[in-house]
């Protein structure tokens, strides 16, 4: 076998020709090459032949995969084409996406292994910075999404916001509620967001659409209204849950924080009577661990609970009244979900009026919320819209966010969660 097919097989180049291997210093190979004739003089946006206008900025250099241990660069001439549509561009190179510093066989590397590993060995294997592999996953998933139809066959949507940078910015996310794939997802949380997922689907795969469910902010009830007239529109138990849990979580945090003032009032009266300092702090410390050691007690499932966290419960019940009836009305409506249609009728009109008449501020809100959304909540029991799937794809996305926090652009962030969470992970160059 000759030298330059070792070669090509090795860096895995396609229409490309090796003009000449060497050694630049120590660290570093350079591959001199040049692209075959039929793929020279093409632009390097549409490909079309063109025109050569000029020579361009000269040589340029884009790293390639490792030869053993030593770093590796393709060196070409990089002239630009006159192309009728696009002007003045550098020619395309076969080697490179357009625009790119590194090669086809080296973003897809990157890929598989920001899709397959941690961000240490992503970047310490291929000496990039992680803003880099941001970048590079960025332009291998633009071009994986012009080449698969993702939403074929599509019938049940799940529609979720999820925050990023923090909190303070948002994505908007779709996902497929049959098979769990994340479908889609674009930054910003509002109407003309969610509008161009339906624009991109098209009216005849709008209208095959049977079901939609989302958290029930009312942008995403009038977007899917207007698009997909044909869909059942549900509330996700998972959401609706979640309105009671944090109900709960701020009447908790409210009690706690009184209590706080309270104890550290008496402690105060406590010391001016005269007694000792340490225990009157002690105290103090004792009453606002209870409450605060209740939160987990009071948020977890109660089939998941230690036996710790029932003797909190059972501290509540007694303690405050308000708290644990709060606590009973979100199991409650968490139980609801579980039971079939007809049965869950009656305990979401019966838990409704339950909450209206509570005399916790909180909850008699979120009645008026269920309220709102009790058709939702309804039909969502009834056509069986498991949350589990859109709340599983909910949590991985959360963990991307956190993972790709170094990332430049929303792009790069939604590149990998599609790549990771779309049901087609790249493969590794050269293989499958
Ligand atoms: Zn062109």
């Amino acid at each position: 076998m000759r030298e330059d097919r070792v070669w090509h097989r090795a860096l895995g180049l396609k229409g490309t020709i090796i003009e000449d291997v060497d050694v630049d210093d120590p660290e570093l190979v350079v591959f001199r090459v040049r692209p075959e004739k039929r793929l020279t003089r093409r632009c390097g946006e549409c490909r079309r032949k063109s025109p050569r206008y000029d020579r361009g900025a000269g040589r340029r250099r884009w790293r390639t995969v490792d030869v053993g241990l030593t770093r590796a660069v393709l060196e070409a001439d990089a002239p630009r084409v006159s192309c009728r549509q696009h002007g003045v561009v550098v020619a395309h190179v076969p080697w490179a996406r357009h625009g790119a510093g590194h090669t086809l066989v080296f973003d897809q590397t990157v890929a598989w292994l920001a899709t397959q590993t941690s961000k240490t060995a992503a970047t310490e294997m291929l000496r990039v910075s992680w803003r880099t592999v941001g970048a590079i996953v960025a332009r291998f998933w633009a071009d994986c999404e012009k080449l698969r139809d993702r939403f074929a066959g599509l019938r049940r949507l799940g529609i979720d916001e999820v925050s990023y940078k923090r909190g303070q910015r948002y994505l908007t996310v779709v996902v497929d509620h049959d098979t769990g794939h994340l479908l889609w997802a674009a930054p910003g949380r509002d109407s003309a967001t969610l509008q161009q997922f339906f624009d991109l689907l098209g009216p005849d795969r709008c209208a095959q659409i049977t079901h939609v469910s989302a958290d029930g902010a009312p942008y995403i009830s009038t977007v899917v209204k207007g698009s997909c007239p044909n869909a059942v529109r549900c509330a996700d138990p998972f959401h609706v849950v979640a309105w009671a849990t944090e109900a709960l979580d701020k009447l908790r945090r409210i009690t706690f924080h009184k209590a706080q003032q309270q104890s550290r009032r008496a402690a105060v009266s406590r010391m001016a009577e005269g007694s000792n300092p340490v225990t009157a702090a002690a105290e103090e410390v004792d009453t606002v661990k209870a409450l605060s050691g209740a939160r987990l007690a009071l948020l977890k499932n109660p089939e998941d609970l230690t036996e710790n966290q029932h003797a909190k419960l059972q501290w509540i019940a007694l303690t405050d009244p308000d708290m644990h009836r709060a606590y009973q009305l979100k199991e409650g409506l968490r139980l609801i979900f579980k039971l079939p249609l007809e049965q869950a009728t009656d305990a979401l009109d019966n838990w409704i009026e339950l909450a209206r008449t509570s005399g916790i501020g909180l909850f008699v809100t979120l009645s008026r919320q269920i309220t709102r959304h009790r058709a939702g909540i309804l039909a969502a029991i009834e056509h069986h819209m498991s949350n589990g799937r859109v709340e599983s794809v909910n949590g991985k996305i959360r963990l991307i966010t956190r993972i790709a926090f170094g990332f430049a652009s929303p792009q790069a962030l939604i590149a990998l969660a599609m790549l990771r969470l779309g049901g087609h992970r790249p493969t590794l160059p050269g293989r499958g």
